[in-house]
């Protein structure tokens, strides 16, 4: 998987019509190596499929796989989740059957050997990608033929960066307008909304959000049992709360006080 140390990634730019040789499968001799050496930074929608997968509430498993670290460009907070905290093992991996959450592993599982990096451009995110070279990894010697678009189709990661798309451009946006600020209340809010819905979920229903805020009957009935349709309304929330957008409709000001829905960012 994806390291955090740059040095294993192949400075050449790829397009969606790059062209690369890789197979990975339970009979190479690496089998299930790259997921004990690696650091992986968790998207919101990773968590949701991962918490669901498990069957656990968001802050359960928070608190045992993850530890939160603030995006250096940006000061938001991230999830990640380190292997050496397991032993150099993912807690996912079996020796044999490799990944137990394969069909919900995260998107950047998914993406290796290629690795996604996104920049804002004066016409809007532009997502390109590149190549990971890992020594221990023998996929790339094999044969087996792809375009990074082939590829990105057969692990199914239109989803993830469908639902991952926000979270990348708040923080690019937060990066590009002055960098890092210290906001702690906001930070929390941040975390809360895009990385625990069990606790936003409980925000919105049971905290003054609603009488605050003019939120759709229709909208109400997706979002109180369906986590998809949670996670889209948080972004929805944060940028009208980051100023980014007018999203939501306020019926009544905000005031200090349990519930107050303001941030500073
Ligand atoms: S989630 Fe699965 S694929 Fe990803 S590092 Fe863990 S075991 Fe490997
Ligand atoms: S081929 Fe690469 S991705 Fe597959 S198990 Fe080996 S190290 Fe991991």
């Amino acid at each position: 998987m994806v390291d955090l140390n740059m040095k294993v990634v192949e400075p050449r730019k790829l397009t969606p019509e790059s062209r690369f040789k890789f197979r990975c499968h339970p009979g190479i001799s690496c089998f299930t190596e790259c997921c004990g050496k690696t650091t992986i930074i968790l998207t919101p929608y990773d968590i949701l499929r991962l918490k669901n997968r498990l069957n656990m509430k968001a802050k359960d498993f928070l608190a045992q796989y993850t530890r939160m670290e603030l995006h250096d460009k940006s000061g938001l907070p991230m999830m990640i989740m380190d292997m050496p905290r397991f032993e150099h093992h993912c807690p996912f991996v079996k020796p044999v059957t490799g990944c137990t959450v394969y069909k919900d592993r995260p998107a950047t599982c998914r993406y290796y050997p290629i690795g996604q990096g996104s920049l804002i451009t004066e016409s809007g995110l532009d997502e390109f990608y590149f190549y990971v070279r890992e020594a221990h990894c023998r996929g790339y010697e094999e044969q087996d033929e792809w375009t990074v678009a082939t590829w990105r189709l057969d692990q199914g990661v239109d989803k993830y960066d469908e639902m991952n798309r926000d979270w990348k451009l708040m923080m690019l946006r937060r990066a590009e307008n002055g960098g890092p600020v210290t906001d702690e209340r906001g930070n929390k809010l941040f975390a809360m909304v895009l990385y625990d819905l069990d606790q936003f979920r409980n925000f919105v229903f049971k905290s003054r959000f609603l009488t605050v805020f003019h939120v759709e009957d229709d909208v109400k009935e997706r979002i109180w049992d369906d986590d998809e349709e949670l996670l889209k309304f948080g972004y929805q929330y944060l940028k009208s709360a980051l100023n980014i957008e007018d999203t939501l409709e306020v019926k009544q000001p905000l005031g200090p006080g349990p519930g107050a829905t303001t941030m500073t960012f």
